[in-house]
């Protein structure tokens, strides 16, 4: 077996995405709205915060206090629409409970929705259209084609059927002909599905869901999971013991995780570029 590496990869996507924005006259501006003051919403904040300044995109932090009402975070998102000098727009998630989560996503506009949670870039994606894609799934996809994994006529398997990582990812695997089956928490007897995977795609969030005896031979297996357990990282898939069937294999940290804000840049570079007509 090898790992793939997602620290090569990403920093490969983020060294070309550097080298596009030194030839801008301005800065291309992520708005990153939060609601709250939620602890992990923070560090991934400051993580994306970090990523942004390396490649010099400035991101534009806007912290509202959970009291807020709605409407306010409305009109903001309106603004950082119509504000030419904005190039993305993401609403930074969990939000707190009493917020509708996809009425204020549905406000961003979809030319500045990095994220790719609208419904308009989500039905374009499943028609297979030009538009912005969830950044996790998009990640695992180009992780696949760098360590040239064949998709086309692949069996798929997708443990996870959320609309930030599996659902979309779905989409992306057909529209890459591979022929997909999707499993979820109420699949009966997961293995049977597991087993006969070319590439397995595990984003459950259940530590070490996924054991040897569930994949095949030679498979390719990527695994989305972040659990944290007495502050040790550990994925969805008993990585020590899988390793040993699996042809490739995504290992956590380090695999999938920095793929999803090497995506996230080049979204913004991309909207960047459709904006200024660079
Ligand atoms: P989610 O909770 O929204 O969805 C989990 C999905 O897994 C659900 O569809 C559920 O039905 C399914 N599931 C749960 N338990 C299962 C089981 N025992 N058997 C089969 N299916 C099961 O989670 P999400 O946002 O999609 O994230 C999933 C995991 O991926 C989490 O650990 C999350 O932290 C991680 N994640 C990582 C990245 C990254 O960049 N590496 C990005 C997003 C999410």
């Amino acid at each position: 077996m090898s790992n793939i590496d997602g620290k090569l990869i990403s920093s490969k996507i983020r060294e070309e995405i550097k080298a596009d924005v030194k030839n801008y006259m301005i800065k291309p501006c992520l708005a990153v709205i939060q609601i709250g003051d939620d602890e992990a919403s923070n560090i991934y904040v400051n993580s994306k915060e970090k990523a942004c300044n390396e490649v010099g995109i400035y991101l534009k932090h806007i912290k509202f206090d959970e009291t807020t009402r709605e409407i306010e975070i409305i009109n903001k998102i309106i603004e950082l629409n119509n504000d030419e000098y904005v190039h993305g727009i993401l609403l930074q998630l969990p939000i707190p409970d009493k917020f509708n989560e996809e009425k204020l996503i549905n406000y961003i506009a979809r030319n500045k929705d990095v994220d790719g949670l609208t419904d308009i870039n989500v039905g374009k994606l499943i028609n297979n259209k030009k538009c912005f894609v969830s950044c996790t799934p998009q990640g695992i996809i180009k992780l696949l084609q760098e360590s040239n994994v064949e998709i086309s006529g692949k069996n798929v398997v997708i443990v996870g059927r959320s609309k930030l990582v599996g659902k979309p990812l779905m989409s992306l695997f057909l529209n890459n002909d591979a022929t997909v089956t999707i499993c979820h928490s109420k699949t009966k007897n997961l293995k049977e599905f597991t087993k006969n995977a070319d590439i397995l795609v595990v984003a459950a969030g259940c530590k070490h869901l996924i054991t040897e005896d569930m994949v095949k031979d030679g498979s390719v297996v990527i695994d989305v999971g972040i659990n944290r357990v007495d502050g040790k990282i550990y994925g969805d898939v008993d990585y020590e013991n899988v390793k040993k069937k699996a042809s490739l294999i995504t290992p956590v940290p380090g695999g999938v995780g920095p793929m999803t804000v090497a995506m996230l840049l080049n979204n913004v570079n991309i909207s960047y570029k459709n904006m200024t007509n660079k």
